[in-house]
């Protein structure tokens, strides 16, 4: 049976190039054009994926992500305009899954979407063990490990790499990081953030400025390469 891939987007030019994408490599596309729409077909046809636009006719986009959130863990990818980074980092708050920015070609387009499938597959595969190239974190004895070697990390950095591994393979906001790395009584912002992630970096990447582990999603946050995103 062929998976069916909920669009949610109410441009015809690129609803049609989707959908032509998304059969011309055996999945079944169901569009909605406006969000009350999608939000019916999400709940009568149980879809794989949902792809959804943020600019809609009858609602905010991020209003639908909340709303699926309410009741679905199906994975949601927010297609959306480049130059709408806050709608982005929104969207992911509000529980989406990852973001393609428009304009996309069809095979970034699959590959996003066949990654959302493994991680749903792989889900229950609970092992405290993550790895990616030759970068090892052991999430049960917080030990981390690149090309056999040990590495020493301080706790924030330690947090930063843990939740940043939990979410393998999907974009972190950093806001998100901020959050969870600091908790709620953070004195730190933002930039503590980067700061951050540039000493991660230092002690992670081979060059951190061509990061292969750790890399930066413009305006939005971070993201950690799994070694599926690589092949
Ligand atoms: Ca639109």
């Amino acid at each position: 049976m062929s998976k069916t891939i909920l669009l949610i987007e109410d441009d015809s030019s690129i609803r049609r190039f989707i959908a032509a994408s998304l059969s011309g490599h055996g999945f079944k596309a169901l569009e909605a054009v406006t969000g009350k729409t999608g939000l019916e077909y999400l709940r009568s046809h149980h879809p794989a994926v949902v792809l959804l636009d943020l600019g809609l006719p009858d609602t905010d986009g991020i209003e639908v992500v909340k709303r699926i959130r309410e009741w679905s863990k199906v994975p949601v990818i927010i297609i959306s305009a480049r130059g709408q980074e806050g709608d982005k980092v929104a969207g992911l708050d509000a529980g989406a899954d990852d973001y393609l920015t428009k304009p996309f070609g069809s095979s970034e387009l699959l590959a996003r979407i066949r990654a959302s499938l493994r991680r749903l597959g792989t889900k229950d595969k609970d092992s405290p063990i993550f790895k990616t190239g030759s970068l090892e974190v052991d999430l049960s004895k917080r030990h981390v490990r690149l090309g056999g070697h040990e590495i020493h990390l301080s706790p924030i950095q330690y947090r930063i790499l843990a939740i940043l591994v939990l979410h393998a393979g999907r974009v972190v906001t950093r806001e998100q990081i901020l959050e969870e790395a600091w908790g709620p009584d953070k004195d730190a912002g933002l930039d503590s953030v980067r700061i951050y992630m540039h000493q991660l970096r230092g002690k992670i990447e081979k060059n951190p400025l061509r990061p292969q582990y750790l890399k930066t999603e413009l305006g939005v946050g971070y993201r950690m390469i799994t070694d599926e995103d690589r092949i």
